[in-house]
């Protein structure tokens, strides 16, 4: 099936690693040209060279760039407008979970994690819209957890903010309609990108394979068909949301969670 994502242009933030680094790879495999930010510049630049020396530099673009700095954002977006002339796609992904509980989160702890993810998505959509609006095939995707609908005691305050943004990427999706701009959201279970990468390294045992340690992280989080996800696979499903396939799909929350959501 062709997407119909050839000459397309995509923004993916938090596109270094894990699931927006895959996101942006199947992006350019489509034929669409990429931009990618992360806060730290040493990984913006190897992740946009690696992208580049495989796919072509004059089709990825690359800066540092703090979704919570507004200024940092619009000069992400000039940037993006002056190199392509044009955005089709913003794929609001940057961010990581907090693992906490309520007794254990302080009221700054609390203001943070609500920032990271109402202003990781905020701000990143309203430097890109007066370019998204210009496309004739706009789409938003907001990356979410399953824990936005099933919130868990041990990270608290992700849970909270997580429902709150899910009820904010169905605001927007209603809000953007009239002008054709598409907004669905994925809700992750659990994916084995950098962030799992970290607290193997910081949790395992000494001597603790990664398989064993992940196969007993699935084990204890019950997960149906009983591993963690890979990163390519809620990319396949973030790329197809965004694509002109999906024309008719909006105010959309896809569950890629291995089968651990309980309702039906
Ligand atoms: P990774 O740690 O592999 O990737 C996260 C990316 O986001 C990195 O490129 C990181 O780069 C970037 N990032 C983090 N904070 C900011 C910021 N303030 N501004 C710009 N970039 C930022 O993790 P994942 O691939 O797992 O994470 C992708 C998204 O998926 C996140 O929003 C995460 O919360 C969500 N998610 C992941 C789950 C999982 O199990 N993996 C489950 C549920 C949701 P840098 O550090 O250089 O800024």
């Amino acid at each position: 099936m062709d997407l119909g994502l050839g000459g397309r242009i995509a923004v993916v933030t938090g596109g270094t690693s894990g699931i927006g680094m895959e996101t942006a790879r199947l992006f350019l495999e489509e034929g669409a040209r990429i931009a990618i930010c992360s806060r730290d510049a040493d990984r913006v630049a190897a992740a946009t060279r690696a992208l580049g020396d495989r796919f072509g530099a004059d089709r990825v673009l690359g800066l540092a760039c703090d979704v919570l700095a507004p200024e940092a954002v619009t000069r992400f977006s000039d940037a993006v407008a002056a190199r392509f002339g044009a955005v089709d796609i913003l794929v609001n992904n940057a961010g990581q979970a907090r693992m906490a509980s309520f007794a254990a989160t302080s009221d700054a702890d609390w203001r943070q994690e609500l920032e990271l993810k109402f202003f990781g998505i905020i701000h990143p959509t309203r430097a890109f819209l007066p370019l998204l609006e210009r496309s004739d095939a706009a789409a938003i995707v907001c990356v979410n957890a399953l824990l936005a609908r099933q919130p868990e005691t041990r990270l608290v305050a992700t849970s909270a903010a997580r429902a709150g943004v899910l009820s904010l990427a169905k605001s927007l999706s209603l809000d953007l309609a009239a002008k054709n701009i598409r907004v669905n959201s994925i809700l992750l279970g659990l994916i084995r990108s950098g962030q799992w990468e970290r607290r193997y390294q910081a949790q395992a045992a000494p001597g603790e394979s990664r398989e064993a340690w992940f196969a007993e992280i699935a084990r204890d989080r019950d997960i149906p068909l009983g591993r963690l996800g890979l990163p390519e696979e809620p990319a396949a499903a973030i790329v197809f949301l965004a694509s002109p396939r999906a024309a008719y799909i909006t105010g959309a929350a896809l569950d890629i969670s291995g089968g651990q959501a309980h309702q039906p």
